[in-house]
């Protein structure tokens, strides 16, 4: 699989239209994917390992998606075979009135992964640019400086500028940002609604909200697009995952990372000649211990 058909260019307006949420390469149904992905997953496992134990980078996994498109699915399979002790999922709801009284980046912020760990963001501070975008009256719930801009063009603008310079930041100091959008078409969402509704171990994941934002489908769409098309960049490219068969979506995505682990070229701390010596001293002690027992 060439995972590099699904990244967003740098610098580039796209259009979702171009992109087929339905895509499944060279897989034709959910069987032919499943061994890919164990072995796909295992791989995972090793890569996580060394990025453990080399701790030079952390990498950081965005996730945005419209409802019911698989972000849930997505960190339970392919994160399946990684050590919990180095990866930590966070997803981030509406703003408590705590959050809302710092910046909108604050709490993700609190929330990223140290050096050597894989951090997974369930949404993320993309909302400010998204549901935010779609709902511009959210801008009124905090009190912001007098100085601020009132014109909405300025204040996405202004946000996607930040947002770049943030994650630069971020991969200047080590962190590997990867960022998902998955692409679910309207009929593949109304399908899974259905489901939740119909099936009760599903009722759970539904709630009237979720039809009241499928209203906005459109206004989604097009804040996605501007979105992609102004914060993809070298050091933090979006990839834009067809979601309409989950199984697709979980084996592109963890070909994506396992590239980008692999890409870094890490390997297990060497031993330097001090501490092989203190091995050779531990290794003696223990050996005599054997003996007198
Ligand atoms: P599921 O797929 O299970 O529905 P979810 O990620 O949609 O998972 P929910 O609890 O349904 O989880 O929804 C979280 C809600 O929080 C989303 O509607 C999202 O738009 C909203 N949200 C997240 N961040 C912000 C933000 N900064 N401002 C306003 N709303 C936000
Ligand atoms: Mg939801």
């Amino acid at each position: 699989m060439n995972a590099d058909i699904f990244l967003v260019p740098p610098r580039q307006s796209i259009k979702l239209k171009d992109y087929n949420s339905a895509y499944t390469g060279e897989f034709k149904n959910k069987k032919e994917a499943k061994e890919k992905l164990k072995s796909d997953i295992k791989k995972l496992s090793k890569l996580q390992d060394i990025l453990f134990a080399s701790s030079t980078y952390s990498v950081l996994v965005i996730l945005q998606a419209m409802d019911a498109a698989g972000k849930d699915g997505l960190i339970k399979h392919v994160m399946s075979g990684l050590n919990p002790q180095g990866c930590q999922v966070y997803s981030f709801k509406v703003p408590s009135e705590e959050e809302l009284k710092h910046d909108y980046m604050w709490r993700c912020i609190n929330k990223l992964p140290e050096r050597g760990h894989i951090g997974i963001f369930n949404r993320s501070y993309y909302e400010e640019v998204l549901v935010v975008k779609v709902h511009p009256e959210l801008l009124n719930r905090q009190n912001l400086p007098l100085s601020s801009p009132t014109d909405s063009e300025i204040i996405w603008k202004m946000r996607y500028e930040q947002i770049n310079n943030f994650e630069k930041y971020l991969f200047e100091n080590g962190t590997i940002i990867i960022k998902f959008f998955l692409h679910l078409s309207k009929d593949e969402q109304k399908n899974r609604f259905l489901k939740r509704i119909d099936i009760q171990e599903k009722n759970w994941k539904f709630s009237l909200g979720d039809i009241k934002e499928r209203e906005f489908w459109e206004d989604y769409q097009k804040a996605y697009e501007d979105m992609l098309s102004n914060t993809s960049t070298p050091y933090a490219p979006w990839y834009i995952l067809p979601a309409d068969n989950k199984w697709y979506t979980r084996l592109a995505a963890a070909q994506i990372i396992i590239s980008k682990l692999e890409s870094l070229n890490l390997s297990y701390p060497k031993t330097t000649e001090e501490h092989l010596k203190e091995l050779e001293k531990a290794k003696i002690l223990l050996e005599n211990e054997d003996g007198l027992t």
